[in-house]
């Protein structure tokens, strides 16, 4: 079956909020409910041969996982080395956090130094099979230097938009990709507004997260590499750097993909988002015991993955964090860079300001009782330091 130039794809698309299906072979983004939807697979049948022992053995990147990703010519399968980053224990941080193990995930690996490559590798995958002409989207960012690297790979012409204090580095690589970049004076939700008249003007296809099916398809394969890496389990916690959310929701919907595969139980880590102090839509919901988050004002953070005042994917982020009875917290942007000087003496990584928020996270969710010293925890670096350079906390 693997062998052939077919693979099974998925069955058909969900809508996260109605479970109304809908064809899976088109493009589409949103439900007509205006929600995300899930690519489903025949979970069933592919776990007669998409078994551990199988996938041990296969090339070291996100592909490794192709049964349960909706690409179904392989000739599509757009490729520049993403996923199966490092997990990399760090004994140091651990002792300096008085928790019994710490675990990085170094998604500062990917192609373009982000965690957006996964998705972005999906979806222009998906993009390209499907017939897309040309690509946009709004970025705070990295997603847009990660759009640009693989609609280049592609062969993809891609429209970018992004705030214009975006970091140099990122922009500077966006161009060097290729991109059309246009800056803006505002947020990304304000570019996506810009995007939004493209794709009705000129026919752009949209790939801003969780309004297409096919980014958070790429970021679950984050939990199945866990599973795998970790010697066949899972972790008591993950703390994740949250902005759209769709690395969490990724994760959450791979494990229980995982779980009807028969590669674990009903067992879940505990999810925790941290947000940045100058922007913490999802934490502010959660003490509130919503069940969806309010447009935050006045976003600023020097995290510029988590500069995101409201996210399409609110609901589903919240109910992960319920479910695994976990939980969310914000931290300053001065605290999140004296972590990411901590974690690098410690560990050798180069954090973005984002990894450093998961590092700071951590006393505050012991403090509060969420978190045990006898826990161990996976931390998201997801992306590197080296993009943020020139940029200085706003608080
Ligand atoms: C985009 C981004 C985030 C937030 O990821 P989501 O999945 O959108 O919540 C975190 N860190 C970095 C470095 C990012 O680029």
């Amino acid at each position: 079956m693997t062998d052939d130039a077919r693979l099974p794809g998925a069955t058909h698309l969900e809508c996260t909020a109605t479970g109304e299906r809908h064809e899976s072979e088109q493009l589409i983004g949103l439900s007509p409910a205006g929600k995300p939807l899930f690519a489903r697979y025949d979970l069933s049948a592919i776990a007669k041969w998409f078994t551990p022992d199988r996938v041990a053995t296969r090339r070291a990147d996100l592909w490794r996982y192709e049964e349960v990703l909706p690409v179904r010519d392989r000739g599509c399968q757009v490729s520049l080395g993403e996923g199966w980053t490092p997990l990399t224990d760090a004994p140091r941080t651990a002792d300096r956090l008085g928790i019994r193990r710490v675990l990085i995930k170094n998604e500062s690996l990917n192609p373009t130094g982000s965690f957006k490559d996964r998705g972005l590798c999906l979806a222009v995958s998906r993009a390209l099979e499907l017939g897309a002409k040309e690509l946009a989207l709004p970025s705070a960012g990295n997603a847009g230097s990660a759009a640009a690297a693989y609609g280049a790979a592609a062969g993809l012409p891609v429209h970018v938009v992004v705030p214009k204090d975006t970091p140099e580095p990122i922009l500077q690589e966006m161009m060097a990709l290729g991109a059309d970049v246009q800056l803006l004076d505002g947020l990304i939700t304000d570019c996506g507004r810009v995007v939004k008249q493209g794709v009705a003007e000129k026919g752009w296809w949209d790939l801003s997260t969780l309004k297409e099916p096919y980014r958070v398809e790429g970021k679950k394969t984050m939990g199945y590499e866990l599973f795998e890496q970790l010697g066949r389990r899972l972790p008591d916690a993950i703390i994740y750097p949250t902005g759209g959310g769709t690395g969490l929701i990724g994760m959450w919907k791979a494990f229980d993909e995982m779980e009807e595969l028969g590669w674990i139980g009903s067992e879940r880590p505990k999810m925790f988002t941290v947000q940045a102090a100058g922007c913490a839509p999802m934490v502010k919901a959660w003490e509130e015991g919503k069940e969806s988050a309010e447009m935050w004002e006045g976003a600023a953070t020097y995290a510029s993955g988590l500069r995101v005042p409201a996210a399409v994917g609110d609901f589903l982020i919240l109910r992960a964090l319920r479910e695994s009875n976990g939980g969310a917290v914000a931290v300053p942007d001065h605290v999140m860079k004296a972590w990411v000087e901590h974690l690098g003496a410690d560990t050798g990584i180069f954090a973005a300001p984002e990894g450093g928020a998961t590092v700071a996270a951590v006393p505050q969710l012991m403090h509060r009782g969420l978190l045990s010293e006898d826990d161990e925890v996976v931390l998201f670096n997801t992306g590197s330091g080296l993009k943020y350079v020139g940029n200085t906390p706003v608080d």
